[in-house]
């Protein structure tokens, strides 16, 4: 009997099917609604930045920081999400 090397296998899921489910990492804010109350970035601001617009934005590079949720937390007006 013929051993197939698990490293083999895996690439018989179709293309596209995940290969393990990624954690919510990204967030995103809603600038029509942000106020620019400079919360998020005082809490998170590997993540959180005051943009060109004067409102909050995602900095890309935070991806994963564990502060995310707290700025999604204590935005006064809700406009932080993640993105799924
Ligand atoms: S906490 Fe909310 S309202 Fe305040 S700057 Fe960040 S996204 Fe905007």
């Amino acid at each position: 009997m013929r051993i197939v090397p698990s490293i083999l296998a895996k690439d018989r899921h179709p293309a596209g099917s995940a290969q393990k489910e990624d954690p919510m990492e990204t967030a995103s804010v809603d600038q029509n609604e942000c106020i620019a109350c400079e919360s998020c970035v005082e809490i998170c601001p590997q993540a959180f930045r005051i943009g060109d617009e004067g409102k909050a934005e995602f900095i890309p590079e935070g991806k994963g920081a564990p502060c995310i949720q707290e700025a999604i937390d204590t935005c006064p007006v809700e406009c932080i999400s993640w993105v799924k």
